[in-house]
């Protein structure tokens, strides 16, 4: 958390996030992972929860798990690629392909409820694939997102998001701020 703040991508304070809803904190792990150094550090270390099992291929959901998931498969040797949404629907697309029996990670920037992570899992499971385990860098869900296999994350954060009309913050009179706005 502390490389968050040093990025500017951690701050606690009163903030309305991309979503319309109000929160305490602020997040963006995309900021962290821009500074690719920062980035191979951070991968190699959840690519290191997930040792003593060959990886063949980590997928990242599409768009925020594309930089986290290449650069754990960079940290494991395996395939790095992504997987996106169509009509709604998880798939692979761009030739990428998975063979039956392959050792799959799938890796997400910052898991918030865990669903899309557990749609990439269904999506690999359905092509024959191994699930060996899902990982993010940021678990915001405060330990409550829940996988079928295990689940490894380098930081546990519960964030707590408020329609502006039920914010304790708004009814506080603490000024808002919007993140990536000019100051
Ligand atoms: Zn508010």
């Amino acid at each position: 958390m502390k490389i968050f703040e040093e990025q500017g991508a951690f701050h606690k304070g009163h903030f309305k996030l991309s979503s319309g809803l109000h929160s305490e904190y602020y997040l963006q792990c995309a900021l962290v992972l821009a500074d690719p150094k920062i980035a191979a550090i951070l991968c190699k270390e959840l690519g290191g929860k997930f040792k003593g099992e060959k990886i063949d291929v980590v997928i990242g959901p599409a768009v925020g798990g594309i930089t986290a998931a290449y650069e754990v498969a960079r940290a494991l040797g395996a395939r790095g690629i992504f997987s996106e949404r169509e009509d709604g629907k998880m798939i692979l697309r761009r030739g990428f392909k998975l063979e039956p029996g392959e050792k799959v990670l799938v890796i997400e920037d910052v898991t918030t409820t865990g669903g899309s992570a557990q749609e990439v899992v269904d999506l690999a499971k359905s092509l024959g694939a191994e699930i060996i385990g899902v990982g993010a860098i940021i678990d915001r869900s405060g330990g409550k997102a829940k996988f079928s296999v295990p689940f490894e994350s380098l930081a546990q954060l519960e964030i707590e998001t408020f329609q502006p009309e039920d914010c304790p913050l708004c009814k506080a009179g603490k000024p808002i701020i919007k993140p990536g706005s000019k100051k």
